[in-house]
């Protein structure tokens, strides 16, 4: 039986992706830099990198926040300021909010039948932002920030924390709902939580051939609608 659910946010309940897009699109603009799609996507790439250095322990917050945008300007020759360019994307990210399709509904459904908490490895600032923007704290018990908090997902550390300022927590009835296998799922496995992948449909997935080996954690079910999620809790 399940009583605790946590939420993973970005591109799980706030599609992440298209904030991103358009806090980029108006930073680079504001740099006089035309943002093209190739741009953009060279940005999500050097991104990316940059966070799963961080989810690594191998760089700091901060320098994923400048180094993401030292590394393009650096690779596209523009003379143009990181620090500048992360105030400008930060506040314009806190600003705006795109839900996933489906998960206002979700969290409607699962609001007093669960006890729900968020678990997001975002800036304090920038998801508090968000949050207030969405209206989403009135859905959830405790909202745990890993700058807060001290350590990242998936760091054991990070869970503990967050168990810890949960009143008669246990493991055995919760379970951990996310988009990212090497955040979201390989914390679960490391905290000793049951894993949900949220996988949407045509997003890029285990790699063939690496699923139950390699580094690649395997979670316990997979799903590719949030609508999904009610029947699937009732289940386990
Ligand atoms: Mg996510």
């Amino acid at each position: 039986m399940t009583d605790t659910v946590f939420f993973d946010l970005d591109n799980t309940i706030l599609d992440f992706n298209k904030a991103e897009r358009m806090a980029l699109s108006r930073t680079l603009e504001a740099l006089g830099i035309p943002p093209t799609e190739g741009v953009c996507a060279r940005y999500s790439a050097i991104n990316l990198a940059q966070w799963k250095l961080l989810e690594k322990g191998l760089i700091s917050r901060r320098e994923v926040k400048l180094g993401r945008f030292g590394l393009l300007f650096k690779e596209l020759g523009v003379d143009a300021s990181p620090e500048q360019a992360a105030a400008a994307y930060e506040s314009l990210l806190g600003i705006g909010h795109y839900f996933m399709e489906g998960a206002q509904e979700l969290l409607l459904e699962l609001r007093g039948r669960y006890r729900l908490y968020l678990v997001t490895n975002g800036t304090a600032a920038v998801q508090h932002g968000r949050l207030k923007s969405a209206d989403l704290p009135k859905y959830f018990e405790d909202i745990f920030i890993s700058e807060e908090i001290g350590f990242n997902k998936p760091d054991v550390r990070y869970f503990e924390r967050c168990f810890e300022r949960i009143p008669d927590f246990k493991k055995e009835k919760a379970v951990i709902v996310g988009d990212s296998l090497s955040s979201d799922i390989q914390g679960g496995v490391n905290a000793g939580l049951r894993t949900v992948w949220f996988h949407l449909a045509g997003a890029a997935g285990v790699p063939q051939g690496t699923a139950g080996g390699g580094d690649v954690p395997v979670p316990d079910w997979e799903i590719q609608r949030l609508s999904e999620l009610p029947g699937l809790l009732e289940r386990i």
